[in-house]
């Protein structure tokens, strides 16, 4: 399981990627993306995005937690 964005909300504020212990999450052409294989799944990304951009998805991209 790891940290994913959802595009149609991500704003490209970078407060995810600044927030991450892990530097697991980049910004792709202005969106945020999360490397599956960094993260450790603390939330801190979640915490931080205001725009509820983040959920956790399983294996088979099934939603967990809905940030
Ligand atoms: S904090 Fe949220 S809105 Fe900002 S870049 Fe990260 S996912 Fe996108
Ligand atoms: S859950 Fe933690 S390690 Fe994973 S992307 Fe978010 S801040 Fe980084």
């Amino acid at each position: 399981m790891s940290a994913f964005i959802l595009e149609k909300l991500c704003r490209g504020c970078q407060r995810c990627v600044h927030a991450c212990p892990q530097n697991a999450i980049l910004m792709v052409a202005h969106l945020a993306v999360v490397k599956p294989e960094r993260c450790i799944e603390c939330e801190e990304c979640m915490e931080v995005c205001m725009q509820g951009a983040i959920t956790f998805r399983d294996e088979n991209g099934e939603d967990i937690v809905h940030g």
